[in-house]
């Protein structure tokens, strides 16, 4: 059986949402028993997001096989149980890539290489290639009907409708209806105008997922449906949100799936979203607050961190908890002990987030020190866990100027180092060691407990690691290496046992947690947040008891 194939586009604007409606869909069919596989074409030049600025492109969301790809992967693997993989997210440098080293190989037989057919049967290829072993491919076109860089993509789905048939081939188009204040009107006129570019390159759209702050009427319905040529079923309120979770729920009450199967002449059992459901009564009915500080850089940008604030709720939600992140910047924190009281005394638990370069170090030093000294919770990614050792190499075992090689190549005690480029990977052209690797966990250690398996696989995206020729003097000053690599080339997480929360990994678990699966550390960090949280706000209170007692007291004596 081949498989049907759902493309979606979006109009008017960027940021509509359009991987979040692609994972959704795919969720819903999910909850049908459909096997889903979903993918994302970035019409951009750059071969992959890895090397793009983070405030610029958002997180760099990382995938089993080791490939840097767009952050909505991320949402199809929290909303889907599609396994992904670098054919999951194509860039038109990418595309560009291949088609160049195939016309230097001759490949093309003297033949002139043009976007059509050329470009257009790579797209069609790669969309083939996921489509494999499932019921239905979602492929997200990025970006905007109307781009010159989109272009390519669009005819290449134009071109898959044509060969695949109506059939097999459904076109959802994420657009919006803005509601204008001054005019207290919902306004169609952008979808039509979007709509209408879309019919210039052959694509008529059949679903429209309408992003708007309110439900749409019928009218306003049937007027979408008459202007842009589609059934009025088929123009479905995207109405705005508090959690993303709750989209698949938005999109089920309006029938989407039931339509997307009617398009696709297709069966399916009946849905079931009882886990969804209950995931968002959880959402709407917390049963306490924790509140977490997640000191780094970048933070004034959410998107870079999108699975990390993700996995964050994951974990609060296992605990039926509501969920107040605050991004602390690090560089605020550099004059000291005496920062960090001031900035950092009302969290329930900090975490270092991954990152890199040499800005904000000193400050996440003086962190990492505050949560060690005053055994507040403390959560380590990547950088997070290279920066607990370097503050523990230095303030704990007296090692001045500890540091990394990253950060300061002259350091006298170098506990982070690029092991790698010593071993010679550098020239085989792998800066990065990426993607899922083994991890063997030591009994009687936090990390254990958390896991519950002494061997765990994880997703990795660093160039620096622990330097093991400091191993023994961190180690006899009370850190316990709790996981390492199976041939224990590489330290992969570190904790203190001597303090109640104080664990730090250099794999990235965020981009492993689901909704329906919270990662075992994040939930656990989460948990002893909120355990240290209460008795935080129970001691306050007991000294505020004891200080309006105490003149009594000492009035009686
Ligand atoms: N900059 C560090 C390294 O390259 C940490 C990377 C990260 O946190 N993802 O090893």
């Amino acid at each position: 059986m081949s498989a049907k194939y759902i493309f979606v586009t979006g109009g008017v604007v960027s940021s509509l949402g359009k991987g979040l409606a692609a994972a959704s869909i795919g969720c819903l069919l999910e909850s049908r028993g459909l096997k889903v596989n979903i993918m994302k074409f970035d019409p951009y030049l750059n071969v992959d997001p890895g090397t793009m600025s983070p405030f610029q492109h958002g997180e760099v969301f990382v995938t089993d096989d080791g490939a840097e790809t767009d952050l909505d992967l991320g949402h199809y693997e929290r909303f889907t149980h599609a396994k992904l993989s670098r054919d999951n997210n194509w860039t038109t440098g990418r595309l560009y890539e291949q088609i160049i080293a195939k016309e230097r190989r001759g490949d093309y037989l003297g033949k002139t290489v043009q976007v059509i057919p050329h470009v257009t049967n790579e797209i069609k290829a790669a969309m083939k290639k996921v489509a494999q072993d499932v019921d239905v491919a979602l492929i997200e076109i990025g970006g905007t009907v109307g781009d010159i860089e989109s272009l390519p993509f669009m005819e290449a789905i134009r071109q898959m409708r044509q060969e695949q048939g109506r059939d097999h081939t459904l076109f959802v188009h994420v657009t919006l209806v803005p509601f204008i204040a001054a005019a207290q009107e919902l306004k169609t006129k952008p979808t039509q105008h979007s709509v209408k570019e879309l019919l210039s390159i052959g694509i008529q759209p059949d679903i429209l997922l309408c992003r708007t702050d309110r439900f749409l009427s019928k009218e306003i319905k049937n007027k979408i449906a008459l202007f842009c040529n589609v059934a009025e079923e088929a123009v479905i309120t995207a109405k705005d949100v508090a959690s993303v979770y709750e989209v698949p729920l938005v999109f089920a009450t309006e029938n989407v799936d039931t339509l997307v199967l009617k398009s696709l002449r297709m069966e399916a059992k009946d849905r079931d979203l009882s886990k969804w459901e209950d995931i968002v009564h959880r959402v709407y009915n917390p049963k306490g607050e924790v509140t977490i500080a997640i000191v780094g850089k970048y933070v004034e940008y959410e998107d870079s961190y999108k699975s990390l604030k993700e996995a964050l709720v994951h974990g609060s939600l296992a605990h039926n908890l509501k969920l107040h992140l605050n991004w602390v910047e690090a560089e605020g924190l550099e004059a000291g002990q005496q920062a960090c009281a001031e900035q950092l005394a009302e969290y329930d638990g900090i975490l270092v987030p991954g990152g890199f370069g040499k800005r904000g170090i000193e400050g996440m030093l003086q962190a990492i020190r505050y949560a060690r000294e005053n055994h507040v919770p403390y959560f380590g990614i990547c950088l997070g866990m290279q920066t607990a050792c370097i503050e523990f190499a230095r303030d704990v075992c007296g090692l001045e100027g500890a540091n990394s090689s990253e950060f300061d190549p002259a350091t006298p005690h170098r506990v982070i180092y690029k092991l790698r480029e010593l071993r010679g990977v550098e020239e085989l052209g792998g800066t990065m060691r990426l993607g899922a690797w083994t991890c063997k966990i030591e009994p009687d250690t936090l990390a254990h407990r958390i896991y519950g398996e002494t061997e765990i696989s994880e997703r990795h995206r660093h160039r620096y690691e622990f330097n093991r020729e400091y191993e023994e003097t961190l180690t006899a000053a009370g850190l316990r290496i709790s996981g390492s690599s199976p041939d224990g080339t590489y330290v992969e997480m570190v904790e203190i046992p001597d303090h109640p929360h104080f664990i730090g990994c250099q794999f990235h678990p965020e981009f492993k947690s689901k909704p329906l699966e919270p990662h075992p550390l994040f939930k656990t960090f989460v948990g002893a947040a909120y355990a240290y949280g209460q008795k935080r706000r129970t001691d306050k209170e007991s000294t505020k008891i004891e200080m309006f007692h105490r003149p009594e007291k000492m009035g009686q004596r």
